[in-house]
């Protein structure tokens, strides 16, 4: 594995890697890895010939009053699961290489990035999508991983890809979670004992919602109400919403498209989000075209 903070050394590293053709996967995190981490990692490198893992802590997606300081960080750590996960090229830019003075073009994502986590993070997907835009140029992947755990981020930067003519595909990677369904965040290691014990709320209701949903019960407002049982052990409920996977859109009535139930919800200071896929069964009545 090489480590490299500068672009010019990414693209030197890289350059001789395309030039003879090789599939380049491509894994953006803000560092403190953890074994969800790792699942992008690994699909990389089973369907790449060259991994690029980036460990930025992106300043423009942090609101003022948001954790951009007290961000975790463990290089160490960080670069040895980046190793045994199967990472080519590690890239560790700071602050001032991906920002430098005078930097003022930014990525406008679209109404995709306004429900949500954007009606609570305002500018937080114009600065994700500014710094995975920023990030495709320089290492130019074939493949990108992201994690399905944050759901909106995908469907903004698969629009921002498709809308732009990034040549890059993007592969959404299950939410690896924890044996007891917490599902694994850096923000997880802000958790006392007591807060880590009540963050299962979150993936209980969830979970709930769908076993419900797997079971037969399509109404969005029944299952809305089946992750909200649970849900009475937070702080503080930002959001749960069921929404078409498609525009991000409130669903009413049965779930008759792919749905994603969707929660932020604050546990003591920590802000967690969580969320599950509801696909429905393709229906084998005529007329679908099955
Ligand atoms: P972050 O370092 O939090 O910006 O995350 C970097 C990437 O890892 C994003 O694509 C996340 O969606 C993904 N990720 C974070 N947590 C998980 C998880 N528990 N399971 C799968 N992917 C995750």
């Amino acid at each position: 594995m090489r480590v490299v903070r500068t672009i010019a050394d990414l693209r030197a590293l890289l350059r001789p890697l395309k030039g003879e053709g090789k599939r380049i996967g491509f894994v953006p995190t803000m560092g403190f890895l953890h074994e969800g981490h790792g699942a992008l990692i690994r699909q990389s490198a089973a369907r790449c010939d060259a991994t690029v893992v980036s460990i930025f802590v992106n300043p423009t997606q942090f609101g003022p009053s948001e954790d951009l300081a007290n961000y975790p960080r463990d290089l160490e750590r960080d670069q040895n699961l980046c190793l045994e996960a199967g990472t080519t090229v590690l890239f560790l830019p700071e602050v001032a290489e991906i920002y430098p003075t005078g930097f003022q073009t930014h990525i406008e994502p679209g109404r995709l990035a306004d429900p949500l986590c954007g009606r609570f993070r305002p500018g937080h997907f114009r600065g994700v999508a500014t710094v995975v835009a920023k990030l495709f140029n320089m290492v130019q992947p074939d493949l990108a991983f992201f994690g399905q755990k944050d759901f909106q981020q995908t469907v903004v930067i698969r629009r921002m890809a498709r809308d732009l003519n990034m040549p890059v595909d993007l592969v959404v990677v299950p939410t690896v979670r924890e044996a007891d369904g917490l599902a694994l965040s850096s923000r997880n290691a802000y958790l006392g004992e007591d807060a880590r014990r009540r963050a299962l709320c979150l993936s209980q209701g969830l979970l709930a919602a769908k076993a419900a949903f797997d079971e037969g019960e399509l109404d969005a407002a029944r299952l809305l109400a089946i992750a909200r049982g649970p849900l009475a052990g937070v702080d503080s409920l930002q959001y749960l919403e069921l929404v078409d996977t498609q525009n991000l859109e409130a669903l009413q009535g049965p779930v008759d498209r792919s749905a994603a139930l969707c929660v932020a919800a604050y546990v003591g200071a920590t802000r967690l989000i969580d969320n599950v896929l509801l696909v429905p069964a393709v229906s084998d009545a005529p007329g679908n075209g099955s």
